[in-house]
């Protein structure tokens, strides 16, 4: 389990066939644990209306909002697959592992897309699973940041850790959690006055 703020540079070069920065100075958002009814929804129609791209992890047994989904891909944001279930996969039978990831083909087809990019729940792995998740077509994506949003902190105190992301940077947040209404409110505050430069949505 990775729980570092900032991810340490030899963690980044231990696994160095994941992605774990952005290929360019742009900042890289990427939500996991959605989607979530209320929240996933809020964080859309922030992104879109900044043209600000996203990838969302989302985790496949939660996926049961179709119109959800759909405006997601519409709105030129990435799906990622961040597993069937919400679980260890350290901990996993070959078996048990192989049906999380045959699980992301059948959300493929539903939906007729390719998820391109796959993380770990609670960064949990050994290193041959990125392999695998290579061999379902997927570049696993780690982050360069993360500000425990989950946790119980404040917007203030989340806003103050936002706001030493750096360019380049992945960052992981989380657009489900039981912290979600202060957590929104910190990068909603952090994405509309951040100089940075966010991927943003191509042909917008
Ligand atoms: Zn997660």
């Amino acid at each position: 389990m990775i729980e570092f703020k900032r991810t340490p540079k030899i963690v980044q070069w231990f696994y160095k066939q994941a992605i774990w920065k952005s290929p360019d100075d742009s900042v890289w958002l990427t939500f996991d644990d959605g989607p979530d009814p209320l929240y996933t929804r809020k964080y859309l129609d922030l992104l879109n209306s900044l043209n600000y791209k996203a990838i969302f992890f989302i985790v496949g047994s939660k996926a049961d909002d179709e119109n959800l989904i759909n405006d997601i891909i519409n709105s030129g944001h990435d799906i990622g697959w961040h597993g069937q279930e919400h679980i260890h996969f350290a901990k996993l039978s070959r078996d048990e592992l192989l049906e999380q990831f045959r699980m992301k083909e059948k959300f493929e087809d539903k939906y007729n897309i390719q998820i391109k990019y796959f993380r770990f729940p609670y960064g949990s792995f050994r290193s041959y699973m990125i392999r695998i998740a290579d061999a379902f077509e997927m570049d696993t994506v780690f982050w360069t940041y993360m500000v425990h949003d989950y946790k119980n902190k404040s917007s203030e105190k989340l806003l103050s850790d936002l706001r030493k992301v750096r360019a380049s940077d992945v960052l992981l947040y989380h657009d489900s959690s039981k912290n979600s209404k202060e957590a929104y409110i910190a990068l909603e505050t952090f994405l509309k006055t951040s100089t940075l430069r966010f991927r943003r949505i191509k042909g917008k």
